[in-house]
């Protein structure tokens, strides 16, 4: 995979998990997120940009290198602890992606 699709397929991730979790917290209805929301989005956007592991990138929550501000890194792991299971129903493949990343990894992580 190249470094623009594998960002891209995470920043696609990320929106569409934004996108459910400020429907349901913020209650902002249709497909506009709330300022606060499309602002978190717009820094993890800015994140993913800058990270430096490109196609091998791992998830966010297993990244060694820690991009995000400590605030910001709640914030986010609140989203998908929110959204992560309702993306099984509404985006499988998406949430299959993301889960078969996590799972590699820890493989990889066993001697
Ligand atoms: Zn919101």
């Amino acid at each position: 995979m190249t470094r623009n699709s594998s960002i891209a397929n995470e920043y696609k991730t990320l929106s569409v998990m934004m996108a459910l979790y400020c429907r349901k917290r913020h209650q902002t209805g249709g497909k506009e997120l709330c300022p606060s929301c499309a602002e978190l989005l717009s820094y993890a956007k800015s994140c993913l940009d800058k990270c430096p592991f490109a196609a091998d990138k791992p998830v966010c929550a297993d990244c060694p290198v820690h991009c995000y501000k400590p605030v910001r890194r709640r914030q986010i792991q609140e989203v998908m602890r929110y959204a992560g299971p309702r993306m099984l129903r509404s985006h499988p493949l998406l949430a299959l992606r993301h889960l078969l990343k996590k799972f590699k990894k820890s493989i990889a992580l066993k001697p």
